[in-house]
This record gives C-alpha cells, structure tokens and sequence, in this order.
C-alpha cells in the first residue's frame, strides 16, 4: 500500500507515494507533479484508499481505450478551464488594479 502508485492528482503512473513528516503525520507525494498533500486526520486517508483502485483502472483504461481517454481528457480540460476562470480577476475589478499599476509606474518615474 505504500509503494509508488498512481497519482490521484496527475494520474502518472508509479508515482505517488505515501510519505511522513518530521511529526509522523502521513502525506501524499508525487514525483511526477511534486504535488504534496498531507492527511492531517485519519478520516482523510478514507477517500485515498477507496479512490486509488479507481484511478488506476481509469489511467489503464485510457491507454487502451481512445473513446474512454478523449472523454476523461475532455472532462480534465474542462476542469482546467474552470479553475482557470476561477483565477481570472473579475471585470470590475479590472481598472482598479490598473490604476493602481498607473500609479506604482507614476511614483517609479518621478
Ligand atoms: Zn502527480
């Protein structure tokens, strides 16, 4: 269980593995994504070891199947999408942070 394994969060294969901190707190580290998650209760460990098994099968799935992986890419990039558009700042936010920019180049220049 605690070999390298599949990254529930990139989906490479053999590389996540289950790690403890300097505390013995358990984490999740992936060696393809550098993503580190750590389980600061027990109960976060739960859905870890019901999802994996499920990952794995989708990521063998995908390699075999090009019907199955164009629709699990389609969903991966509509997932990008919206925490992407998450990150945008919203419209009337906009000119504030360009005049604030207006200003910081102002004082830089004077
Ligand atoms: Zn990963």
């Amino acid at each position: 269980m605690l070999d390298e394994r599949t990254c529930i969060f990139c989906l490479a294969p053999h590389s996540m593995s289950v790690r403890f901190d300097k505390k013995s707190k358990p984490y999740l580290r992936c060696a393809a994504c550098s993503t580190r998650a750590f389980l600061g209760a027990r109960g976060a460990m739960n859905g870890v070891a019901v999802l994996l098994p499920y990952a794995e099968e989708i990521v063998a799935r995908m390699q075999t199947d090009g019907a199955y992986a164009a629709t699990k890419l389609a969903e991966i990039d509509r997932f990008h999408e919206a925490v992407l558009a998450g990150l945008r700042v919203p419209a009337n936010m906009q000119p504030a942070i360009a005049s604030a920019a207006a200003i910081a180049g102002a004082e830089r220049s004077a």
